[in-house]
């Protein structure tokens, strides 16, 4: 028998308007269990919910209640350091083959520039992610360089947290080199790695991503390098790319998913997920397929803010840092994800290639100056935090 395609999930049953009544039993449910029948039936009603002022209203009462007012940002700078990469996710525009037009993979010099320009602008933070470059090696060793990587990268600017290497990229290196992932996350961490970025989870169903992404790791996978992850006492961000071609019920599998590993580093007192970040479909640069069968190149905005307020419906205590993506919704559109759940505007940037590449019109730098007055004409208070969400300074 075929699995069931994935989609919008047309045939469903229209849900009850999502109230006070059902929010407590579905926060209840994931008491028990997160991956029960009772929760997932709640989060496939709640997933399924319009866009509409009650969700927007709950899901911003919720927000107040569990952080506040106050709106924070990272002043960091992304350094995409190649984009060599030797697989072919269907939605990439960022990925190239080694000698084909556009194709980089920087130098540790002109890494060491970038990053010490970032610290004297301010910057507490590196975010750093690459394609998946197989002759990215050290004497032979792939872990090797990337160790030397962060190494270099600290002498540049002492002190700025690392937060560096997603899932996927922690998997290929242990592969390169055919060592446990636990090696490569304990070599990494004594380089300076701070944290990980919770990239590469796309949708936690495997159905979407044979279609998506047949080639990246499979959702069992990113699950797997997480928790290990988590239980070596590095924390990570998670995430969601939405709005392509997985329905409510992938949806609400993939936040379940998330709550299940949260519940599963607090149980071993790790801090696990500092933030979930939602990251809309971008698509003016997929293939044609994929763009026809997707039907848009840019977000469906509406669609994203009722999610935006799913999410903080449903990952309520477990998850309470929620961030929208100004490189994929414009500055514009994550002040109002602000209201709509949000707590975060995330960090400054720099410079973006991977969202920027795809045909993303929201820019790739942002000020601190332009973040603030963004949280500030909503009346929020406004502080810059640290990649972990301690405190900096006062705005700007
Ligand atoms: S999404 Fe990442 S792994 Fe997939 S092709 Fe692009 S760079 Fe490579």
């Amino acid at each position: 028998m075929l699995a069931p395609e994935p989609g919008p999930d047309a045939a469903a049953a229209p849900s009850l308007a999502w109230s006070p009544e059902l929010q407590a039993r579905l926060q209840a449910a994931l008491e028990v269990d997160p991956l029960s029948p009772e929760a997932t039936s709640l989060a496939e009603a709640l997933l399924r919910q319009p866009p509409g002022e009650a969700l927007r209203a709950q899901a911003d009462a919720l927000r107040a209640q569990l952080v506040g007012d106050t709106v924070t940002y990272v002043v960091n700078r992304n350094l995409n350091f190649t984009n060599h990469c030797l697989q072919h996710c269907s939605f990439c525009a960022f990925r190239r083959d080694a000698g084909e037009a556009g194709a980089f993979w920087h130098s540790f010099d002109t890494l060491q520039q970038r990053a010490a320009e970032a610290q004297r602008w301010g910057a507490t933070e590196l975010c750093i992610q690459g394609g998946l470059n197989p002759e990215a090696r050290l004497n032979g060793s792939a872990l090797a360089y990337y160790q030397a990587l962060l190494t270099a990268l600290l002498q540049a600017a002492p002190g700025v947290h690392l937060h560096a290497f997603s899932p996927q990229e922690l998997l290929f290196i242990a592969e390169q080199d055919q060592i446990p992932l636990q090696a490569v996350i304990e070599a990494l961490r004594a380089a300076g790695l701070g944290s990980i970025p919770g990239t590469a989870a796309e949708v936690l169903s495997e159905p979407v991503r044979r279609l998506l992404c047949p080639e990246k790791i499979t959702a069992r996978q990113w699950c797997a390098v997480m928790l290990q992850v988590h239980r070596s006492g590095l924390a990570s961000t998670a995430t969601l790319m939405a709005g392509h071609l997985e329905g409510p019920s992938d949806r609400a599998a993939h936040l379940l998913t998330l709550v299940a590993l949260q519940q599963a580093a607090w149980q071993h007192q790790q801090a696990g997920f500092s933030e979930f970040v939602l990251l809309p479909f971008i698509g003016a640069q997929a293939p044609a397929a994929l763009r026809q069968r997707v039907g848009r190149d840019q977000p469906d905005t509406a669609a994203m803010l009722a999610l935006t307020a799913q999410a903080r419906l449903l990952l309520g205590r477990w998850l309470v840092n929620h961030q929208p993506s100004w490189v994929k919704l414009t500055l514009a559109g994550a002040t109002e994800a602000l209201r709509w759940g949000c707590n975060d505007l995330g960090g400054t940037l720099m410079e973006e290639s991977i969202t920027s590449m795809a045909g993303a019109l929201g820019g790739t730098i942002q000020t601190p100056q332009a973040l603030c007055a963004a949280a500030g004409s909503l009346a929020r208070p406004v502080r810059e935090r640290t990649t972990l969400y301690g405190p900096v300074a006062a705005c700007v």
